[in-house]
């Protein structure tokens, strides 16, 4: 049984779970191993969600229920179409990555429930962003920055640190570049771990060599009361910059929020 808080009533009330239909409508390549998946869900009213939230997706992939169900941040923002976008990379031997990159086609229909998650912006307009991502860990952020993006924003500053292989495997790269351009108050910084020099071409985003971790180390120097630390990614990425945010620059717990893929 699913619990809802109601801010109304001040309790919180059990919820049966729904589960939806969902029709793949479409796919792309954004880079080697890493897929945008389009769904249109199946339900009369607009399901509301706010970016950073996931959805939980049952796939024909295993017999008891525990193996079927693999969750999903959705990448882009809520405008009342119920069509969600996900982002995947390929895992070797993932039974969900098989079924995602050799098996689902267009028209296919498998069953979702959510949206789920508290990894979303910060309520209080004071506080100052810094976004921490790699791979496909970037998805929550584009679907923040696409919501911040369309409808304005009064934090004082946004700081994306995306890191990523190499400048053919940035995700997102058009948007990223025009969010730059035109988004006030708002950084993006991007690291790659298997490029050797700095890509030539001419770009608004800030190109790095290596990991996140020293980028922001030396960027954001001490702690600030009022700055709001979000990450996403996998294990070994989170647990380094939780590390790194409270060790180093002395970054205190409750101002660190992370979604963790696995
Ligand atoms: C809240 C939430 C949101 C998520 N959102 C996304 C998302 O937006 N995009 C996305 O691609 N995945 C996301 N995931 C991960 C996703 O649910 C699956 O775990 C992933 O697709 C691998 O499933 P699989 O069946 O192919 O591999 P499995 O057979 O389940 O994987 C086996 C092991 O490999 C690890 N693993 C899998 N893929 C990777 C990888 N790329 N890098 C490092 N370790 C890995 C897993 O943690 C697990 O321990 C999310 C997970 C959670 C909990």
């Amino acid at each position: 049984m699913l619990k809802l808080f109601c801010k109304f009533c001040g309790l919180y009330l059990d919820m049966a779970v729904s589960w939806y239909d969902a029709e793949l409508i479409g796919q792309k390549v954004e880079a080697t191993g890493i897929n945008r998946f389009w769904f249109q869900i199946k339900s009369d009213v607009p399901l509301s969600y706010d970016p950073g939230q996931f959805f939980t997706l049952d796939l024909p992939i295993g017999e008891k229920r525990i193996d079927r169900w693999r969750s999903y941040t959705i990448a882009n923002q809520f405008d009342g179409s119920n069509i969600v976008e996900f982002i995947i990379s390929y895992k070797k031997n993932g039974l969900a990555s098989e079924y995602f990159f050799n098996e689902i086609n267009k028209g296919d229909t498998v069953k979702l429930k959510g949206p789920e998650g508290t990894f979303v912006l910060p309520k209080a307009k004071d506080q100052r962003i810094v976004m921490l991502a790699a791979g496909t860990g970037i998805a929550p952020f584009r679907a923040m920055l696409q919501e911040l993006s369309s409808q304005g924003h009064s934090y004082p500053s946004i700081d994306l640190y995306f890191g990523t292989k190499t400048e053919k495997t940035i995700l997102y790269l058009e948007e990223l570049e025009d969010w730059a351009h035109f988004v006030e108050r708002l950084t993006i910084h991007v690291c790659f771990s298997r490029e050797s020099k700095i890509p030539k071409t001419k770009s608004k985003l800030n190109y790095h060599l290596g990991y996140i971790h020293p980028v922001y180390l030396s960027q954001q120097k001490a702690a600030s009361k009022n700055t709001q630390y979000l990450i996403c990614g996998w294990s070994a990425m989170i647990d380094e910059s939780v590390a790194h945010l409270m060790n180093t620059m002395k970054v205190s717990r409750e101002q660190i929020r992370y979604e963790l893929f696995g």
